[in-house]
């Protein structure tokens, strides 16, 4: 099965090898997509909550975020084929961007780790052209910023508010952007910040 359910998420059942070669295609095809990385918590707490699970539903891809999903899927007797951690699939899309020299932006965390995060990128990653960046501590809801991103015509977004806003955010912009892929990355700026 290429989809699987658990309490109400339709999980893609594919290979992260899958998630990445769908994600190319689209990147090159300038198709906007929208792309999930759910782990138990969010599982539960879209179960909770009617309006964020509305939203997970509008995703194009939604991708089994950990060794919950996966034994959860097992339990229920349509398994999983593996997980599929958003981190990993975050330095996926960067190496596909670095190779399609690809405009990318990144917004959240706290301001030194946004600005950590972008170096390490740079240095990395160097084909990668930085459409621009931005801390994740503003007013979620205001407009000014979906502008100000849509601007650069980014390719890629990486999104790191943590759930539910980062999705919430993404929703927002996606209904106004022209193409891009927009991913919420949680705390994986943390991660690659150092
Ligand atoms: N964050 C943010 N704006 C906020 C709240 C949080 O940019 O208003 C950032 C925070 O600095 C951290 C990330 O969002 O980098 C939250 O990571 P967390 O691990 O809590 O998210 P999860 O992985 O649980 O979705």
């Amino acid at each position: 099965e290429t989809k699987v359910t658990i309490l109400g998420i339709p999980f893609d059942n594919i290979t992260r090898k899958d998630f990445l070669n769908a994600l190319y295609k689209r990147m090159n095809n300038r198709q906007k997509t929208f792309l999930v990385t759910a782990n138990p918590e969010i599982v539960m707490y879209a179960h909770d909550n009617e309006d964020y699970y509305k939203l997970l539903l509008q995703a194009d891809y939604i991708a089994p975020d950990g060794i919950g999903i996966v034994k959860a899927s097992r339990t229920l007797g349509k398994p999983i084929k593996e997980r599929v951690p958003g981190y990993e699939l975050m330095l996926g899309l960067l190496e596909m961007a670095d190779l399609e020299k690809r405009n990318v932006y990144f917004i959240g965390a706290e301001e030194e780790v946004i600005e950590s995060t972008v170096s390490r990128v740079k240095k990395k990653w160097p084909n990668i052209n930085i459409a621009g960046y931005h801390h994740g501590y503003f007013n979620h809801a205001d407009p000014e910023m979906i502008e100000k991103v849509k601007a650069t015509e980014p390719d890629l977004i990486f999104v790191a508010f943590g759930f539910p806003r980062q999705e919430k955010w993404i929703s927002n912009y996606l209904s106004q952007a022209s193409h891009g892929i927009a991913v919420g990355v949680g705390g994986s700026f943390d991660v690659l910040s150092g």
